[in-house]
C-alpha cells in the first residue's frame, strides 16, 4: 500500500495549513503535494459540464469537491435546516439533480469522475490515497 513517509506527511500537513482548510484547498494541497500524481490539472474547468473543481485533461478525469451542506451529503452536515425546510429541500433537490447531470454528461464524454465530499477531506492520508488511485487507474 502506498503510505506516506512521516516527513512527506508533515510537509503535506504544513502545506494544507498554509493554503487553507476549505475542502477545495485541501484537495489542491494534496494534488500539489503529490505532484498531481504527474498529471497537470485545471481549476474550475468551464470546458466541462458542471465546471468540475479539478480536471486532468491529459487523463480525461474530473474531480468534484462537494460541500456537505450545499450538496446535501448523508453526513450530519448535510441535514436540511429546520426553518424554511421546504425551500431548502427544493434547493438541495435541484443541486443534487445538477450534480447528477453534470457527472453523467462528463462520463458520456468518456471521462472518469470522482466526487470528494467535504467531510472526506478531514482524513488527509485517506484522501491522498484515493486521489492517487483515481489518477493512476
Ligand atoms: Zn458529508
Amino acid at each position: 500500500m502506498d503510505r506516506l513517509a512521516p516527513e512527506a506527511r508533515s510537509r503535506l500537513m504544513l502545506r494544507i495549513r498554509s493554503e487553507g482548510t476549505g475542502p477545495e484547498l485541501v484537495v489542491r494541497a494534496v494534488l500539489s503535494g503529490t505532484g498531481g500524481a504527474g498529471a497537470e490539472f485545471r481549476r474550475n474547468d468551464r470546458s466541462l459540464p458542471g465546471s468540475p473543481d479539478f480536471s486532468f485533461p491529459s487523463r480525461m478525469k474530473a474531480l468534484f469537491v462537494h460541500g456537505c451542506f450545499w450538496h446535501s451529503c448523508r453526513c450530519r452536515k448535510g441535514r436540511t435546516p429546520k426553518s424554511n425546510a421546504a425551500y431548502w429541500a427544493e434547493k438541495f433537490r435541484r443541486n443534487k439533480e445538477r450534480d447528477r447531470r453534470a457527472a453523467a454528461a462528463i462520463r458520456r464524454m468518456g471521462w472518469a469522475v470522482l466526487v470528494i465530499w467535504e467531510h472526506e477531506t478531514k482524513d488527509v492520508e485517506g484522501l491522498r490515497r484515493r486521489i492517487v488511485a483515481f489518477l493512476s487507474s
